[in-house]
């Protein structure tokens, strides 16, 4: 078979996606290759693909079991022979795969990259025909990313041990700093490099101030997207609880997910959440590195993360499938003296001084008011044409602005008269003229400032408020107490305006938007047929629904609606393999409507 052939055989795409193809040749020509594509651009296909048609064991390091456990799964649902070594494995699996690998029955091996400091599967690797070792995840190498591990670091004895094996390396999210301690750290020797654009093309990135707690603007969002599936990213695990079980009073099937759950409860939710059982997971960043479920149509951010490039992983979790998706980030100027926290905790460390400047960049782009999708290509030194239509800052008329001056200065004041010695929600309460205990206690009714904030809502005082620390007006020392900055004061004195965008003082409605459709003509009665099918096949094998087929496969199944084998091989994701397996039992639900 030639590499079409093989394409089509083994993966069921008819083409190659730009780039792949330069890899794959790459890799057959016996080249050292470091490739950035984004999340969902197709990484996977350019290792998998080239082995296939070259004589001996690949080798794949990836970081996470899960990750690995899943792409096993995926392969072998395609016919191709791939196993991994991991403590998941005991003994006598172990063994079991080592004679398969010794009786060359395997073609892919997944291993975690602390297995190649292991004296025993180094030995085991040397007598093995290697063809070429894989890096996946590579950006873990590097100091200066934002995901280093130590034991990645060490991926340098594979030059060292295997010099005329070639390495690929594949990251989705690398500056250029990264890539060159990417190349370096590896010693690949003059690797071609690879740079996908980092559009991701079928995403509509949104961020937004959040209002209080955020709940009213997550459930606007959410109506769009009433049984579909998403990811709610929050900073603690109590939020996490606290967030799905609010969800469930909605009506909404949403769980919980984060490092101190029990292991049995965690597996149970990830696979309830694969298998399209539970529609939305809440989560710490525990939950979705690795995963691998393509129709996760929405990812919300509660709080801000601490680094774009962890921004532009989680949100590249959604619509893997190449269908659209959609991402929602809600943030809060005190989120980012909470992750200054978190940064200041951590031990002294190269990192750590990269910490904070990587937070400086995740706060300018959440207030941004450039194209998302541009912004963040930016960062990662790629330059590409404003979005037009797939981002809020794109598609919002310009936004008309409030002058607030008045309101900072009363806010300022109050700050000030009640002697920089409370939190914001007490000098709201002062503010509004509460009667709270605490507020007469302290005598604080008979200020000038007593009452004067009635203009306002509390959640509008709370938005000021943040709108005054981004300005630098305010900061937060200890115990959450708001102080004036000298520019503070000047404000106070007149001297500066500050002005507020407008939506931000209402809760924005969601624009009544339609539905997408992603076919045009696709028979959603069909769908849904096709969809029980996938189930029932699913359920009885023991696989998550999209390894059947994806979502997108489905649609275009019930757009096309083929009749015989031919035809079904001309839709999208179907290949021979796919079709052994499951073509007949779908042709019969489709012959019959
Ligand atoms: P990555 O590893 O870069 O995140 P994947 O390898 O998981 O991306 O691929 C993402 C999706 O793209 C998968 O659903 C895969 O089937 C699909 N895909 C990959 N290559 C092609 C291709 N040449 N034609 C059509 N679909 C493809």
């Amino acid at each position: 078979m030639n590499k079409l052939e093989t394409l089509e055989h083994y993966f069921g795409h008819s083409s190659f996606r730009p780039l792949q193809e330069e890899v794959v040749d790459a890799i057959l020509e016996k080249q050292d290759v470091l490739m950035i594509l984004p999340t969902g651009g197709g990484k996977s296909l350019c290792y998998q693909l080239p082995t296939l048609l070259m004589e001996g064991i690949t080798v794949v390091v990836s970081p996470l079991l899960a990750l690995m456990h899943d792409q096993v799964v995926a392969l072998k649902a395609n016919g191709i022979s791939a196993a991994m070594l991991s403590s998941m494995q005991n003994l006598e699996e172990s063994q079991e795969i080592e004679a398969q690998l010794r009786a060359g029955e395997i073609k892919l091996l997944y291993v975690a990259p602390e297995r190649l400091t292991n004296a025993y599967f180094l030995n085991l690797l040397h007598q093995l025909p290697i063809n070429f070792f894989v890096i996946d995840e590579a950006h873990c190498v590097s100091e200066w990313g934002h995901e280093f591990r130590e034991n990645y670091r060490r991926l340098s004895l594979l030059k060292e041990q295997f010099a005329t094996t070639p390495i690929a390396a594949f990251t989705a999210t690398a500056t250029k700093a990264v890539e060159q301690d990417i190349a370096a750290n590896l010693g690949l020797q003059n690797p071609k490099r690879v740079r996908g654009s980092l559009f991701r093309e079928n995403l509509t990135i949104n961020a937004r101030h959040r209002i209080k707690d955020g709940r009213v603007q997550l459930m606007e969002f959410l109506k769009l997207y009433t049984n579909e599936s998403g990811i709610i990213y929050t900073l603690s695990r109590k939020s996490t609880e606290a967030i799905a079980h609010f969800l469930q009073t909605k009506g909404i099937e949403a769980r919980a997910y984060h490092a101190g759950l029990p292991t049995e409860e965690k597996n149970a939710t990830y696979a309830d959440f694969v298998a399209d059982r539970v529609q939305v997971v809440v989560a710490t960043i525990a939950f979705g590195m690795g995963i691998d479920k393509s129709n996760i149509r929405f990812v919300v951010h509660m709080t801000m993360p601490k680094t774009l490039e962890n921004f532009y992983q989680e949100i590249g979790r959604a619509g893997r499938d190449g269908l659209e998706a959609e991402t929602l980030l809600l943030f809060s100027a005190q989120d980012i003296v909470q992750q200054k926290m978190f940064i200041e905790d951590l031990p002294e460390s190269p990192y750590k001084e990269h910490a904070f400047n990587k937070l400086d960049s995740m706060v300018r782009f959440a207030n941004s008011e450039n194209c998302r999708h541009q912004s963040i290509a930016a960062y990662f030194d790629d330059r590409i044409e404003a979005c037009v239509k797939l981002c809020d800052n794109c598609t919002a008329p310009q936004s008309e602005k409030v002058d607030i001056t008045t309101a900072a200065r009363m806010l300022l004041s109050t700050i000030l008269r009640t002697g920089q010695n409370f939190g914001l929600h007490y000098v709201i309460d002062v503010l509004k003229g509460s009667k709270e205990q605490r507020v007469l206690q302290n005598e604080h009714d008979k200020l000038s400032v007593y009452g004067i904030g009635e203009e306002y809502s509390k959640s509008q005082w709370l938005t000021i408020g943040d709108k005054l620390l981004e300005r630098g007006a305010v900061e937060i020392g200890e115990f959450k107490v708001y102080k004036l900055t000298a520019f503070g004061v000047e404000v106070i004195k007149g001297a500066h305006k500050i002005d507020l965008k407008k939506e931000r003082l209402t809760v924005q409605k969601a624009a009544a938007k339609k539905k997408v459709t992603y076919f045009d003509d696709y028979d959603v009665e069909v769908y849904d047929k096709l969809r029980d099918l996938r189930t029932q096949i699913a359920t009885a094998n023991n696989i998550p629904p999209y390894i059947v087929f994806s979502d997108k496969t489905l649609k275009d199944l019930s757009a096309k609606q083929p009749q015989s084998k031919e035809e079904m091989l001309d839709v999208h994701g179907i290949g021979e393999v796919k079709f052994e397996r499951y073509g007949e039992a779908f042709l019969g639900v489709l012959q019959k409507s």
